[in-house]
């Protein structure tokens, strides 16, 4: 008959309804013998450690041993019917007056010694086993007998390097005579527990059932062992610190073994040993999705596509550094020390030593620090003395950061990019080792940091170098178009150019939307209505997540408020794009200090929809200047509205009756003066001088306003009455022109040979590109030295939410471009 193991852990053992669903597990299994390895009921263990640890200090643990009676009784009246159940809870009870007699003795001598620690410990796992095997026996679905075995009438185990270790001639003897040969059938086996060579009952560690199951895999000739737990499978990190973190299909014993040393405690690191010597495959899986296939462990995985194939972190670290020029060139310095660990039975986690053999450096657990300082004292006493060796220094609150996979052996680069993401995410290391076998690469780094860190580094190996965390503001006009735009194209951008734009904040002037992974497109107009109040600090710390690679915060306001965070924000680690004029067109050395932080702080400041929306006018001038051409005059129609009334006024009728009919149209402002007084167009004057290389600001610039002076400071209703006064002299500028051949248009002017800018209104001759465009188009027109004879012309729509939108969404390509291009 084959057999096969299954473990269940506490996680999959919580309640009743866990049981059940492990029970169901069990019986829809193929035909063969199953061995059921399981642990204690979910927290059951460190309830049981608990009354120790109180009753030692002679604390009370009365209510403590009532909440394990009311758990266990509860389950037990839930699941298995009276007889049976009287029976558990008879042997229950009278363990539970055992463990009452242990605690009042301990009380009395205030300690614990290791063996009563692991005798009422390991109770949990027999309450656990007799419980399943009862409810199997119960459903009576699978042919053949159900059992309940006692790990420890079969397993001897003694205590090696790492921990216990199987002392396998007794274990197999033993395991024979409990579980003959020729039974057929289910065995339910407590995990965790065991004994030691003199007969007294011992635990293979805290999570030692997974060891257990291996261990039964290898006694019973098993060809699989399913790990069961509440995760899908081995992932490549820990999701409760990595949330971006996903299963890994296949891994070899060693990664496995390697990853669960550093911390992954999804699998005990010594079960890997007993499958590895029986060639045993171990899956991984998750009891509340029995149907995905989980985590293969074998010693050779078919796929070995990822460099990097998981991530993990332990706290509780000391670092200690012996540190001495005595040590230099003295053969013999690392063997004494570690002779003296060894011989204290202190555990080293990672030792790091330069060449120069100055200094040795290692990592302990931080409940150690203090005896190993002693120790290490101890055995380097004369060359303390002696001055040879100056300083022992320990620093507590440590943790380890380690990147495994075998796919990294031999590859250079890894290293690379993860002391780079590390020094990005601002993370100090104060030690590094890498194993020979170039299966890992660990840092030491201080625990305050682990989570912060573990996210960064899972970031830049598994993420697309183009996931953006993208937070928006001023969901307006252009806002809203530019979320729809993202919208439509998000699922193109992924699957063709592997881009992952995650909208995760959106944030109007009174309200907030923040989603974790991303928002739902479709309806964030709702949720952002029933959204929190807007905290403009939160919303930057939600969008800048640790775990993902990138942050760019899109404004779509006209607010000088937001403008001036840029400063912050650049310098932060954030890229910020925007159509919002008033950061370059405000005061010039704000202007420069942008330029210079993202310079410094490597970030990316695009803002092409300043001018001319989704023309390329911005990127043009920056390519002019950039490819060492000389722009000698940037001149043009910079303005939608006022490129619309002048292509429309013609005398035949009132320049005041156009300006009404296009506001009644919505081609203007609500308050049309903000147009007519030419400001927006002088903010875009500026913008392309400052951009093209001079140091000008909005009081340098000469703007004709079409408000007429009388008009400045009247309501919106008497500005539109009384503009019919004016007329008469715009008509007459128009008949002027007519006259001449020419035309109007409003036009701003930057002449950068003279350094002087102006923006007003003037006329052009018929043939001049100026008199020929479309309602609402814009047109730049460059002189440059290259462009001399024939100007360069950028003509087309450059207003309306639509198309300033477009030129938002291209900056935003544009920087994904740009950041995977430095990623790579
Ligand atoms: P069980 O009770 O089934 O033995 P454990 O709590 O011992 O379960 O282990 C499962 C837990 O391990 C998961 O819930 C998860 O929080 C944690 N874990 C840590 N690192 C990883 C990782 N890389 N992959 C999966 N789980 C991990
Ligand atoms: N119940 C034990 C523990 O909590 C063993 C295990 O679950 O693997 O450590
Ligand atoms: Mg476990």
């Amino acid at each position: 008959m084959t057999w096969t193991v299954h473990k269940f852990g506490g996680t999959s053992l919580a309640d009743a309804a866990c049981f059940r669903r492990v029970a169901d597990i069990v019986v829809s299994q193929p035909e063969g013998n199953l061995a059921v390895v399981v642990s204690a009921i979910g927290g059951v263990t460190d309830l049981l450690l608990g009354l120790i640890d109180q009753a030692s200090n002679d604390q009370p643990v009365a209510a403590s041993i009532e909440e394990l009676r009311s758990r266990y009784q509860g389950m037990v009246a839930e699941l298995i019917s009276e007889n049976r159940a009287n029976e558990l809870l008879r042997q229950f009870t009278d363990e539970l007056e055992d463990i009452d007699s242990v605690l009042k003795a301990l009380s009395v001598v205030k300690a614990a010694s290791d063996g009563s620690r692991d005798l009422v410990a390991g109770f949990g796992e027999l309450w656990s086993a007799r419980l399943l095997a009862a409810l199997l026996e119960e459903g009576g679905q699978r042919s053949g007998a159900v059992a309940c075995v006692d790990a420890r009438d079969i397993l001897v185990v003694e205590s090696g390097e790492m921990g216990p270790t199987v002392v396998w001639e007794p274990t197999r003897k033993q395991c024979k005579r409990v579980i003959p040969d020729d039974y057929q059938g289910v065995v339910v086996v407590t995990g965790f527990i065991a004994r030691n060579r003199e007969g007294l009952q011992t635990t293979l560690g805290r999570n030692g059932s997974d060891y257990s199951a291996s261990i039964f895999g290898s006694l019973l000739g098993a060809g699989v062992v399913h790990i069961w737990t509440d995760v899908e499978g081995v992932m490549t990190g820990d999701p409760s610190r990595v949330p971006e973190a996903t299963v890994i299909d296949e891994i070899s014993y060693n990664e496995a073994m390697e990853l669960a040393y550093f911390g992954t405690k999804v699998i005990h690191p010594q079960t890997m040993a007993p499958a590895l010597a029986h060639g045993i495959s171990i899956r991984i899986r998750g009891t509340f999705s029995p149907e995905r296939p989980g985590t293969q462990i074998t010693a050779t995985p078919e796929r070995q596509d990822a460099l990097v194939k998981g991530i993990s972190g332990i706290d509780g670290i000391a670092l200690v550094n012996l540190e001495g020029a005595g040590m230099i060139g003295v053969p013999g310095t690392a063997d004494r020390l570690f002779g003296a660990l060894r011989e204290a039975a202190i555990s080293v986690t990672l030792i790091s030593q330069g060449s120069s053999e100055h200094s040795i450096c290692f990592a302990v657990p931080e409940e150690s620090a203090e005896q190993v300082k002693a120790v290490v004292e101890r055995a380097f006493a004369v060359e303390l003395a002696q001055g040879q060796v100056q300083n022992i220094e320990v620093t507590t609150g440590c943790g380890v950061l380690a990147v495994v996979g075998d796919g990294m052996a031999g590859l250079p680069g890894v290293a690379g990019r993860f002391f780079r993401t590390l020094g990005s995410a601002g993370v100090n290391v104060r030690a590094i080792a890498q194993g020979a076998s170039e299966r890992n690469i660990s840092a030491v780094i201080a625990s305050k940091d682990m989570t912060r860190a573990l996210r960064a580094v899972h970031g830049s190996f598994y993420l697309s170098a183009k996931t953006v965390s993208i937070g928006l503001v001023g969901p307006g006009s252009v806002g809203s178009a530019l979320l729809e735009q993202l919208a439509g194209e998000a699922e193109r951008l992924r699957q063709n150019f592997n881009l992952d734009l995650r909208v995760r904040a959106v944030g109007s002037s009174s309200r907030m939307l923040l989603a974790d992974r991303r928002i739902d497109l479709g309806r964030w107009r709702d949720d952002l209505k029933s959204g929190e109040d807007i905290d403009l600090e939160r919303f930057v710390d939600h969008v800048q997540a640790d775990h993902l690679p990138h942050t760019v915060l899109i404004d779509c306001t006209a607010e000088d408020s937001i403008a001036n965070r840029y400063g912050q924000w650049l310098e932060r680690g954030i890229h910020v794009i925007t159509p919002n004029k008033r950061a370059h067109s405000g005061a010039m050395d704000y202007y420069a200090d942008l330029k210079r932080i993202s310079h410094r702080a490597n970030t990316h400041f695009l803002y092409e929809a300043t001018v001319g929306a989704g023309l390329p006018v911005i990127q043009t001038v920056k390519d002019l200047v950039e490819t060492g051409d000389e722009i000698t005059r940037i001149s043009g129609i910079l303005s939608g509205t006022l490129a619309y009334l002048f292509n429309v006024f013609d005398a035949t009728q009132p320049f005041s009756e156009i300006v009404r009919e296009a506001r009644a149209r919505g081609y203007t402002e609500p308050d049309p003066r903000d147009d007519l007084s030419g400001m927006d167009v002088a903010r875009k004057a500026v913008i392309l001088a400052r951009e093209a290389g001079l140091t000008m600001g909005l009081a340098d610039l000469e703007v004709e306003s079409l408000v007429p002076a009388a008009l400045v400071d009247v309501s919106i209703d008497e500005f539109l009455e009384r503009l019919v006064d004016f007329d008469a002299p715009m008509a007459e500028r128009y008949q002027q022109a007519q006259k001449d051949d020419r035309v109007l248009r409003y036009v701003a002017d930057v002449d950068l040979a003279h350094g002087t800018a102006n923006v007003r209104l003037a006329s052009y001759p018929l043939d001049h590109p100026f008199a020929n465009i479309n309602l609402t188009d814009n047109i730049v027109q460059f002189e440059t030295r290259r462009y001399c004879e024939n100007p360069l012309i950028i003509r087309g729509p450059g207003a309306g939410p639509e198309v300033t939108a477009a030129g938002v969404f291209a900056d935003l390509l544009r920087l994904c471009s740009m950041l995977s291009a430095n990623n790579s």
